[in-house]
């Protein structure tokens, strides 16, 4: 099977754009790339990459808590995220009609996610739990994953375990994900709320221009006229 073609776009806004139109298949696939993972942690703050992966399925300021899950789950579709050492990614898999949905779900979380305390406590647990299950306390052991960094690698940034050690995720504090995690590349909006970089969030306070404009990105990607109809309509 031939691979898609590739279409690459950088909007107004800064968002670097790559559409894969694939006509063989009646399902749409959504991903978004935060340019964040373990390795820009700081010293003494390991694992709030991949906690801060688990706050962004919390709410999104016009989705309550488990919205984002039954929106895509009740289409038959499926959704995950996952940390790495320079990125974090976030998915859907959806029917085709439901892509602007997708999009929807994405920006909001990107634009205002909901970080409250609650949610960044029963995280916090969550994440310890996780550890625990599928690496600390695996049935027969397991590789050793939080082990390896620190015998290949000396610098913090690659050596630490980007898992996190359990004392300091329990110092994460909302004030601290909201001004210091990674420096610059973050900023705050108001109390609770936290953008996952300060770039995001003024891209998306322009959401409605920028939807537009990845739409026009979609039909000449896709060079379909009545895409172009369904554009007329928005
Ligand atoms: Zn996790």
């Amino acid at each position: 099977m031939p691979s898609p073609e590739l279409h690459r776009y950088t909007l107004a806004n800064g968002l670097r754009v790559v559409l894969a139109p694939d006509r063989t298949v009646p399902v749409v696939g959504v991903s978004v790339h935060y340019d964040v993972g373990f390795r820009s942690e700081p010293e003494n703050r390991t694992g709030f990459a991949h906690l801060f992966e688990h706050l962004m399925f919390q709410g999104s300021e016009s989705l309550e808590k488990l919205a984002h899950f039954r929106h895509v789950q009740s289409s038959g579709g499926t959704f995950n995220g996952s940390t790495h050492p320079d990125y974090t990614d976030y998915f859907e898999i959806l029917p085709s009609a439901a892509m602007e949905r997708a999009l929807f779900l994405e920006a909001d979380r990107m634009r205002a996610p909901r970080i409250t305390e609650e949610n960044l406590r029963n995280q916090v647990d969550v994440v310890k739990e996780e550890i625990r299950l599928n690496v600390l306390n695996r049935p027969y052991g397991g590789f050793p994953w939080i082990k390896l960094p620190a015998a290949l690698y000396q610098t913090f940034p690659n050596a630490h375990n980007g898992y996190g050690d359990f004392t300091e995720l329990e110092q994460a504090s909302l004030r601290e994900l909201a001004t210091k995690i990674v420096g610059e590349q973050r900023g705050v909006h108001d109390a609770g709320f936290y953008f996952y970089s300060a770039e995001a969030a003024a891209a998306y306070s322009h959401w409605a221009s920028a939807n537009l404009e990845l739409w026009q990105c979609v039909v000449e990607a896709l060079d379909d006229p009545s895409v172009n109809e369904l554009l007329a309509a928005i």
